[in-house]
């Protein structure tokens, strides 16, 4: 059943980080809009070129154009008795599960203002009834961020609903994309496409959905926490049976089934793409074992009984034996990039070699759910080997190689010059060798990145590229690069710093790790430094240390050598972590003080890095 989709307007970008953020004002071609609530009327028109009827073109991978139309069919969906979805509101599904007398919402958008929306859509077609248990699936923004849209914090304060995660979630929520949140931003918009135009020679969608929301990004901490296997729990009538699975997709996540429907969900382990182990945006490298582990394990506890599977991404499948299907083969599919990685890794092969030498059996490869719209078998490979044997191919030769300018400006030395190189790869893109044009042509640009004939080369293969790949997140890649290689990098005005309810979670050694972070070594060489930190409405005491151009901190402790203590509160550390206030204006403002004085608070801070987030990719 579909019923008429309505509510925020879309603009594509990504999944699974604060990043979520990043678009609002950097649309470059298109500038995107917050979501506007605008009641009563849809906004899919960001990417209605994708028509349920029109052919591919060209410049779009057929089976990438097909998943796209799939993904863009939105709306209030009913999976089974008691339990509907919200699709196509923004880039994750919205479930919204009925129990005896209220609602059981799971994974509330990444935007208060679209949750709202997917509610009012299903408010519009099944009777109001109060929402009494939120469940987050696992700690990625698209599965939290719009919680703030479906439930009143003061509610959940109150008691009246429960907020319902998987061990370590709000830690994992929190700290996601904090000590490299600057380059993971900047790269993120490779992977998501958000600087390019939404057509045929653009974006088209990000492989999980067709785009996310740019709205208000909320946290609220969780009242229960699923702690272990087995565990089971009656929601309004309801019985679910909860299994973790951490490390896989993300650091906290879990599974679930849930008795009187018959249903059962893998969250974002089991949906209808090839998953990432990395996703190229940046991120720590994901267990491809573990996730194999727990689809298995699944399959073991519900497989046999599960009579639909809904995701938190895409659609549903129903039938057991679909079921079965779907976590078997996904079971598989992790399983044989970990396998047989490791198996070529151990007759000496090297990570690209890997790459090129791993695919999927037919039958993996024929399987829809599998097909590379989100992750690819190339760089799941290429990053399980570095999960295992690190960075380091192993060959000396590169251990200690050349920093890219510097190579490149000898590459083309030693090639006969760059009009040389040129003209040899303009004959290797007329035989339709883009990669290696790519990367030869790479080396010009980073010898001299003024070369615009070198410039519109690489474009031109890159481009190319992104055209033939059935993979979203590499489609968005090349296409990105493709664009700054011709108009340059971007500098729009926009702050990539974390959501404030984001902040607030942090646990406070977090928040110091990340002034630790933006210490400038060599800044601070010859310094140093001890101060007592008191934070009054937190009641906490830290020893922050600055030596051998290092910032420790002990928690729970003052240091009677310390030369000054500083005086404030968590709420004003919060303020400067969000960009809204700095040192000396807190001190200007009372907020924080010091016994003697905080000159040495400015003399830290004075020492700290500002990150540029539009720093260079395609070029030096
Ligand atoms: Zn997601």
């Amino acid at each position: 059943m579909q019923m008429n989709p309505r509510g925020a307007r879309l603009s594509t970008a990504l999944c699974g980080a604060l990043v979520a953020a990043l678009l609002a004002s950097c649309g470059g071609v298109d500038p995107i809009e917050a979501p506007a609530l605008r009641s009563g009327s849809a906004d899919f028109s960001r990417l209605a070129f994708i028509g349920e009827d029109v052919e591919s073109p060209d410049t779009v991978n057929p089976s990438l154009w097909r998943q796209g139309q799939l993904c863009a069919s939105g709306g209030l969906f009913q999976v089974t008795d008691r339990l509907y979805q919200v699709r196509n509101l923004d880039v994750s599904n919205l479930t919204i599960i009925e129990g005896d007398t209220g609602l059981i919402v799971v994974d509330p958008l990444i935007s208060a203002e679209t949750a709202k929306a997917a509610m009012e859509l299903y408010f519009e077609h099944r009777p109001e009834k109060p929402v009494i248990a939120v469940i987050h699936s696992h700690s990625h923004v698209d599965h939290y961020g719009g919680v703030k849209g479906v439930v009143d914090e003061a509610d959940v304060e109150a008691g009246k609903v429960r907020i319902i995660a998987p061990e370590g979630f709000l830690e994992a929520a929190a700290a996601e994309n904090v000590l490299v949140g600057n380059a993971m931003t900047r790269r993120a918009m490779f992977q998501f496409g958000g600087l390019l135009a939404p057509d045929e020679k653009g974006t088209v969608g990000v492989g999980l959905g067709i785009g996310v929301s740019l709205g208000t990004v909320t946290l609220i901490p969780p009242t229960d926490t699923i702690t272990e296997t087995g565990q089971k729990m009656v929601i309004d009538g309801l019985t679910f049976e909860f299994m973790l699975t951490p490390d896989t997709e993300a650091p906290a996540e879990m599974h679930w089934y849930i008795e009187e429907l018959k249903a059962v969900t893998a969250a974002e382990n089991c949906v209808h793409t090839l998953h990432n182990t990395y996703p190229i945006r940046g991120a720590q490298i994901r267990d491809p074992g573990a996730w194999s582990h727990y689809l298995n394990e699944s399959i073991d506890r519900w497989g046999a009984k599960s009579e639909v599977m809904y995701g938190m991404h895409h659609w549903p499948v129903w039938g057991a034996e679909r079921v079965h299907e779907m976590l078997s083969k996904g079971r598989d599919a992790y399983r044989y990039i970990n396998d047989q990685t490791l198996r070529l890794a151990n007759h000496g092969h090297t990570p690209v070699e890997i790459a090129e030498l791993v695919e999927f059996p037919d039958s993996l490869a024929s399987h829809w759910a599998l097909r590379e719209y989100y992750g690819t078998v190339n760089h799941n490979v290429k990053s399980t080997y570095v999960k295992y044997l690190g960075w380091y191919d192993g060959n000396p030769a590169t251990l200690h190689g050349l920093p890219p300018e510097d190579a490149a400006k000898n590459y083309v030395e030693f090639m006969g010059g760059a009009a040389a190189v040129l003209e040899k790869a303009k004959e290797s893109f007329e035989r339709g060798e883009y990669r290696w044009v790519a990367e030869v042509v790479n080396h010009v640009v980073f010898a001299d990145p003024a070369n615009a004939e070198a410039r519109e080369l690489e474009a031109a293969a890159l481009e190319q590229m992104g055209y033939q790949t059935e993979s979203s997140t590499w489609r968005n890649a090349f296409l990105t690069a493709a664009q700054e290689l011709r108009i340059g990098t971007l500098s729009l005005p926009f702050k990539g710093t974390a959501s404030a309810d984001s902040i607030r979670a942090l646990d406070l050694s977090m928040l110091l790790n990340f002034w630790a972070v933006r210490l400038n070594g060599p800044r601070a060489d010859g310094h140093e430094l001890t101060l007592n930190l008191v934070l009054t409405d937190t009641r906490q005491e830290v020893v922050l240390r600055l030596s051998n151009s290092t910032l420790s901190h002990s928690l729970e402790r003052t240091d009677p050598t310390a030369s000054a203590t500083i005086t404030t509160t968590r709420e004003a550390l919060n303020r400067m972590a969000a960009d809204e206030s700095t040192a000396e204006a807190e001190i200007e403002a009372g907020e924080i003080t010091g016994d003697p004085d905080a000159s040495g608070l400015l003399e830290l801070v004075g020492m700290m890095d500002e990150f540029d987030l539009w720093f260079n990719v395609i070029e030096p």
